[in-house]
């Protein structure tokens, strides 16, 4: 669609952050050298290498649990609960002072859109550690069990999607419970884990009460099957989630798991076309589709197929795809070079299988990842497009006749994270909700988050909760869940 005004260019500076050309690993509050690997971490939007990462050895995470059960003991576990809240209140007021740091950082090695890291992920992450800042000390008159106690160290493992959010998520009701962490984040993100670090460091928090390890999967394998975690909190795909269920089967340790998702977006005849538009788009596009519980896929009444889809192939076209540190971009870069391939593979598949691809006539940057806003109509249930995650910016439609028809099509899949609904009537959504087989179920709205509300799935989109007293409980002996 050609507009009649062209935007000018808006880029965010990203003078306000300094990337050292190489990190160690952040344990006992010291930076240290890993004795594994080292790893580079690019800039998706640029293929620009942004620092090099050590990779944490199994070695590197023994010194690391060792140097969070010895807080656990000495200075953590018995320091006065609310105390611990002051040091979360500090750790949220320091993620707003360094607000527009944290956000530069994140676009840079995560390739999402500035507007969304300077406007979601940061101010979100510091909303979770003042939330939880406010239960560290009246965990014990809440209905948490007669006596809740924190486990002990967790070790905790995290994606590359939203990744100071995700941290956020796992380190702030853990620490409220009084647990210390072992935390690695995923291996494509690990800068803004380790700017957290500096922060941590900055907030005078005890040694050893969060430690930071880099790496990849091995890494990730060495923490959760490491013999003294007592919790193990885990974000990711299902099919890592699975083979951890199986390495703590068996054990004492606690487990939650956060894994994939395959949403659907339902759209019935008396909803607000226009506001049902946004929300889709929000729903699919936000973060490149990098989010678990993505709306992707658009299950639309029949009798309104051909209005919605023309107006949402006329809203994405004025979507802006490109450099995600101009403040008027709406799409950034895709994480990583294996990401792309995995949505062209599951696109192409698509196509194959005989539904119909639809794409804005959008100009690509040369260089870094990148894959532009996409519609499949004429999808089936079957299509692999309906089925798998895709967590990409793809989304599938599909029609259908009567709510029983929809409430058995959105249900028609093995993930169960999350929901929308979009119609008139409040009796409609209630019902609808009631039926659907998904942890949490947005009406008339799409992907938006606050830490006092509980978040995760059924099925293979896994076990357990973040967010909410209901996140507390996951970090605590003695509480009811
Ligand atoms: P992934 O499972 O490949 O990796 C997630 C993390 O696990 C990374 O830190 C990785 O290094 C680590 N890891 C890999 N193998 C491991 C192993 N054997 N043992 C321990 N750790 C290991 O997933 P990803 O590609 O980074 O993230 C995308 C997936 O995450 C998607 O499926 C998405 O739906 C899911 N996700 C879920 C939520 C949620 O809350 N439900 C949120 C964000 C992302």
């Amino acid at each position: 669609m050609t507009s009649l005004f062209e935007y000018a260019p808006a880029p965010e500076s990203r003078s306000i952050v300094s990337i050292a050309p190489s990190y160690g690993l952040f344990i006992d509050g010291e930076f240290v050298d890993g004795t594994g690997e080292s790893f580079k971490t690019v800039n998706p939007a640029t293929e620009e290498v942004l620092s090099e990462v050590s990779a944490a050895s199994e070695a590197d995470v023994d010194r690391a649990v060792r140097a969070a059960r010895k807080a656990f003991e000495k200075t953590w576990g018995p320091m006065r609960p609310a105390d611990r809240g002051k040091y979360l209140f500090r750790i949220a007021r320091l993620l707003q002072e360094r607000a527009r740091e944290f956000a530069v950082l994140e676009s840079l090695d995560n390739g999402k859109p500035i507007r969304e890291s300077r406007d979601v992920d940061v101010p979100l992450a510091a909303a979770h550690f003042f939330y939880y800042a406010g239960w560290a000390d009246k965990l014990d008159h809440v209905g948490l069990g007669t006596r809740p106690r924190p486990l002990g160290v967790a070790g905790q493992v995290i994606p590359w999607n939203f990744p100071l959010l995700m941290l956020a998520w796992k380190v702030a009701p853990a620490l409220a419970a009084g647990n210390t962490v072992v935390l690695k984040p995923a291996e494509t993100t690990p800068l803004s884990a380790l700017l957290f670090a500096e922060v941590c460091r900055q907030a005078d928090l005890p040694a050893g009460v969060v430690n930071i390890v880099t790496g990849a999967g091995d890494t990730g394998r060495a923490v959760v099957e490491h013999g003294d975690v007592d919790k193990v909190a885990f974000t990711g795909s299902t099919e890592v989630g699975r083979s951890i269920a199986r390495a703590v089967a068996g054990t004492a340790k606690k487990l939650t798991l956060e894994l994939g998702g395959k949403a659907a977006n339902i759209v019935f005849d008396d909803a607000p076309i226009d506001q049902a538009v946004e929300g889709i788009v929000q729903g699919i596009f936000f973060n490149q589709g990098h989010v678990c519980c993505a709306g992707s896929r658009l299950l639309v009444q029949e009798s309104i197929h051909d209005e919605v889809i023309a107006s949402l192939q006329r809203r994405i076209g004025t979507l802006r795809v490109g450099d995600p540190l101009d403040k008027n971009t709406d799409i950034g870069a895709i994480n990583s070079a294996e990401q792309l391939a995995r949505i062209r593979e599951l696109s192409d598949i698509g196509e194959a299988e005989g539904a119909n691809r639809w794409q804005p006539a959008c100009e690509l940057p040369d260089r870094g990842f990148w894959f532009p806003p996409t519609v499949f109509t004429d999808v089936s249930p079957a299509h692999r497009i309906a089925r798998d995650e895709v967590f990409g910016p793809v989304l599938s439609v599909l029609t259908f006749r009567t709510p029983d028809e929809a409430v058995a099509k959105a249900n028609n899949t093995t993930y169960g994270l999350s929901a929308g609904i979009w119609s008139e009537k409040g009796s409609r959504i209630l019902q609808i909700a009631n039926q659907l087989r998904a942890g949490v179920v947005w009406a008339n709205t799409f992907n938006k988050f606050d830490p006092t509300s509980p978040f995760g799935g059924y099925k293979q989109s896994g076990y357990g909760r973040e967010g909410g007293r209901h996140g507390l409980a996951a970090y605590l002996k003695g509480a009811d869940q």
